[in-house]
């Protein structure tokens, strides 16, 4: 299945919250959720019963989606987390944030995750001096990233759209196009709305 096969804004509906996948248009008005706050499709306004099982899996999905994933690419995530030592949920989370796509996102280089990926997959982005094009590329401590010349216009417009966004603590902003990994990422140093001992138990049912 595609990563996203519908539109990211339904994605937010469908979730109830605001996810951020647009970049710009996500800090506006044009917000789709802020002017639609209900679910998408012609029950969207119906409440719908709801259980354990189906918290769960909105909390799954929710995640799925804010990193912008497949089912089959997220339940491997969460295979590689449940087998290392310490808690399965955060190390979720740090193999998620890990990602060069969402690192590049973090950095300010781009508005959205997805708009890293474009960037990462176009192969605008240097990794200790050597192109990596692969979106899902993992960081580790110590790592230099750079964005290749030709995507030097892009870094620094989105860096200027969002002049007030904060670098995790984890990571450092070294230049205009360039940005370090300090640390493998805490969990109070990631800055997304997200249970993950929820996406525990849904894997553990
Ligand atoms: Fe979600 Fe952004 Fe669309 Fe708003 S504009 S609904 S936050 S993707």
């Amino acid at each position: 299945m595609g990563r996203h096969t519908q539109a990211a804004c339904k994605l937010c509906r469908r979730e109830g919250e605001k996810l951020f996948l647009k970049g710009e248009r996500c800090q506006t008005e044009k917000c789709a959720y802020a002017r639609r706050s209900y679910a998408p499709g012609q029950h969207g306004k119906i409440n719908v019963r709801t259980s354990e099982y189906l918290i769960r899996l909105r909390e799954k999905q929710k995640a799925r989606r804010i990193y912008g994933l497949g089912e089959r690419q997220f339940a491997k995530y969460f295979a590689v987390a449940a087998v290392r030592k310490g808690a399965t949920g955060e190390k979720l989370l740090e193999y998620l944030e890990r990602r060069l796509d969402n690192v590049i996102y973090r950095l300010g280089f781009a508005t959205s995750r997805q708009g890293a990926r474009q960037m990462v997959r176009n192969g605008g982005v240097k990794v200790n001096d050597r192109k990596v094009n692969i979106p899902s590329f993992q960081v580790k401590a110590g790592d230099a990233v750079v964005i290749a010349p030709k995507m030097t216009a892009l870094a620094k417009s989105a860096l200027e759209k969002f002049p007030d966004k904060t670098t995790p603590a984890w990571l450092s902003l070294t230049g205009e196009t360039e940005g370090k990994i300090v640390a493998a990422p805490k969990r109070e140093e990631i800055d997304t709305n997200v249970a993950e001992q929820l996406i525990v138990e849904y894997y553990s049912r």
